[in-house]
């Protein structure tokens, strides 16, 4: 098999990037992207100068402040955000149709369009400079024969350089990395290996694929194969559904609270469900009710950090639903929930990929349900339904017009 090309491209410390650029008088500063000290909720992105003090994408925010007490805290604006990527993902397009992108980072498999450029290196920096240059973000770009390779020539160049593995100097590349810069490896492995005096990728070499087997299970397989930069997983280009969206009529108009967070909590639930098998995360919440006169109102909320699991979901739009029951009079005679701005998260993570509790709960009550049906696992709220629809055990509730849109 010929040799590819992949060029991985990170966006160094993208919020706080375009902060920075709408007000220079930032640049230079610890900024900190997420909210303001005292709120809930983590920090989504910490330029150069906070990550000096310790703070890290995903920190708390209190946390954050703690650390970091003269940082500057700013809310941050997806909507903007937003115009920067999709600039970011036209002008990378240009150079091959092979491109899977997240909000601020991207793969480009340039190996189909090697007729069009004489040096994939000197390819690779002119994009560079061109996102540089066009969008005023410093990026970070690395370049080799797969996306592991890539990923891992992108962390040696950050921030704001270029790194080309090249063939042959694979091994000597990956030799003296520690184990954590392997994607997905996560803190529980690290502390196994870590037993068995394995700090170094090199280290994983000596250990035959059957122990880390029976250490990882399958996922030792992948560690062995990741320890020793062999990587065949194509870039997934495949589209994304713009949104998802479940809403439902409801048998006559409802008025009690109760129940219509019932219905919601029950909608979440469903959205939430190819939300998982699809492994996308939602940037865009909407709540929308239509009151017994037919008007319809709608109501969403733009998240920074994006969200799946139902939890997390149902606390935004059960907010969001509050805000625009409270200041009604009437009934209600439908409700419906949608995320969109979806995108793929953390495309590499390999194994321990999900290290919040509520997203591996997410993934265990999935497995229930493949066995035994959506109706097997129900939340309280949930059950609240019972006395209203009929129940099935496959397919959950009937309710009266599942609109089930993608
Ligand atoms: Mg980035």
């Amino acid at each position: 098999m010929k040799r590819r090309c992949i060029v991985h491209i990170d966006i160094d410390a993208f919020f706080a990037a375009v902060e920075e650029l709408l007000d220079p008088s930032l640049k230079g500063k610890p900024v900190i992207v997420g909210g303001l000290p005292h709120e809930r909720g983590v920090a989504s992105t910490a330029s150069y100068e906070a990550r000096r003090y310790g703070v890290h994408a995903g920190m708390p925010l209190r946390k954050a402040y703690q650390l970091c007490p003269n940082g500057i805290f700013v809310r941050g604006n997806y909507q903007i955000y937003k115009t920067f990527s999709k600039k970011f993902f036209r002008l990378i397009s240009q150079y091959t149709p092979d491109v899977e992108a997240s909000l601020d980072e991207a793969y480009l498999d340039l190996t189909r369009c090697r007729p069009l450029y004489c040096s994939f290196s000197r390819t690779a920096r002119e994009i560079k400079q061109r996102v540089e240059k066009e969008l005023g973000l410093n990026v970070s770009v690395g370049v080799g024969p797969n996306k592991i390779l890539a990923k891992l020539a992108t962390s040696q160049a950050k921030p704001s350089g270029f790194f080309e593995i090249r063939q042959g100097e694979e091994e000597a590349f990956l030799k003296d990395l520690g184990i954590e810069c392997l994607p997905g490896i996560g803190p529980k492995a690290q502390v196994i290996l870590r037993m068995l005096n394995i700090h170094k990728i090199k280290d994983l070499w000596g250990l035959p694929r059957a122990s880390l087997r029976s250490f990882f299970g399958l996922n030792g397989d992948e560690l062995y194969l990741q320890s020793r930069g062999i990587d065949s997983r194509p870039l997934v280009v495949a589209s994304i559904p713009k949104s998802i969206s479940r809403e439902t009529t409801f048998l006559e108009d409802l008025w009690d609270r109760r129940l219509l967070l019932a219905h919601l909590a029950y909608l979440c639930d469903r959205l939430t469900l190819p939300l998982r098998k699809g492994r996308l995360f939602a940037h865009i919440i909407e709540v929308k009710v239509r009151y017994s006169d037919f008007r319809t109102e709608a109501r969403r909320h733009l998240l920074l950090t994006p969200l799946q699991e139902m939890e997390k979901i149902y606390k935004v739009a059960q907010e969001l639903f509050l805000k625009l029951f409270s200041s009604s009079r009437l009934s209600l005679r439908l409700v419906g929930v949608k995320a969109s701005d979806l995108v793929r998260a953390r495309p590499l993570s390999l194994f321990e990929p999900y290290s919040e509790r509520s997203e591996r709960l997410g993934l265990a009550v999935d497995e229930v349900r493949a066995k035994y049906g959506f109706g097997s696992v129900l939340t309280v709220r949930e059950k609240m339904l019972e006395s209203l629809y009929s129940f099935e055990k496959k397919r959950g509730y009937v309710l009266k017009t599942a609109s089930l849109t993608k």
